[in-house]
């Protein structure tokens, strides 16, 4: 079973970090009031930083968000999450940037991609999928969020250009903390991260397409949503990061089948492999949520 567990990040913090991390909330809140109001609707498409930029900001958000987090070690699991990751990266419409790839250990259901392609896929959503097409599916779906590059555009909505580009020039390490908590859907009283909708259907899209590319089915993508939507159904109280950060819904899965149903004919896309059924066995049962 999956635990659900609002207050993670709490267990990752010494009591001067969660001092750090409430100013740094104070902080980032007055900030994204002053910006909300110089900004307006201005940037709501503007792609405000290069390239470099952008990978310099997931540089810094992967530092700090590493100080939250426990990584996963088991050489054999983060080898076989990295090849997959690297297979659908390297099909994608952004394969010209270095992807890195990790592993985190905890049960809670989620993977998460900051800027300038870092992408962290949990544990507990390697236990939670029965084949690795529908784990290919949510990696697929990170890697669009990067392709499109649905992370800075987000950021530069949320919080204008002067903090994007101070975070860029290397701003206070207790900013950049708190806004990489909130991609990887630990945002504490922030809240978590939003994409907009279209940032969804369009990194179900890509997704689609990318293990289309692989010879992987892509009907993963579709089947772990559904999966998901059930599982909420039966523990209603549960809420997972990847609910909060990415919504499963009937019109994402109902999308998700349309673009499938364009593609040509594949003869042999795998659903599933003996080396994602041996990696499983190598990972600890998820604990029975309480
Ligand atoms: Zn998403």
């Amino acid at each position: 079973m999956i635990s659900f567990n609002l207050h993670a990040p709490v267990f990752f913090l010494s009591k001067q970090d969660m001092t750090r991390w409430y100013r740094s909330i104070y902080m980032t809140i007055s900030l994204s009031i002053l910006t909300s109001f110089g900004c307006g609707g201005a940037l709501q498409n503007f792609n405000i930083v290069s390239d470099a930029q952008e990978i310099e900001m997931g540089r810094q958000f992967s530092q700090e968000i590493e100080k939250e987090l426990k990584l996963y070690e088991d050489p054999d699991v983060v080898q076989y999450i990295q090849d997959l990751g690297q297979r659908l990266a390297k099909v994608s419409k952004r394969a010209n940037i270095t992807y890195h790839i990790k592993v985190v250990d905890t049960d809670v259901v989620n993977a998460f991609a900051l800027p300038g392609g870092y992408l962290y896929v949990n544990r507990g959503l390697i236990s939670t999928a029965e084949t690795e097409s529908e784990l290919a599916g949510v990696m697929g779906h990170e890697i669009g969020h990067v392709v499109g590059r649905h992370g800075a555009k987000a950021l530069s909505r949320q919080y204008g250009l002067q903090i994007i580009t101070g975070l860029v020039m290397g701003g206070n390490p207790g900013t950049t903390r708190q806004i990489a908590a909130q991609f990887a859907g630990i945002g504490g009283a922030l809240g978590m991260f939003h994409y907009s909708r279209e940032a969804e259907r369009e990194a179900d899209a890509l997704a689609v397409e990318e293990l289309y590319e692989v010879g992987i089915d892509p009907d993963g993508v579709a089947i772990f949503f559904e999966k998901l939507m059930a599982l909420h159904e039966r523990e209603p109280g549960g809420l997972d990061a990847l609910f909060s950060t990415h919504p499963p819904s009937g019109e994402r899965v109902k999308n998700a089948r349309a673009d499938i149903a364009l593609l040509p004919h594949k003869d042999n896309l795998q659903k599933d492999s003996d080396r994602f059924r041996r990696i499983k066995k190598r990972l600890p049962p998820l604990k029975k949520s309480e």
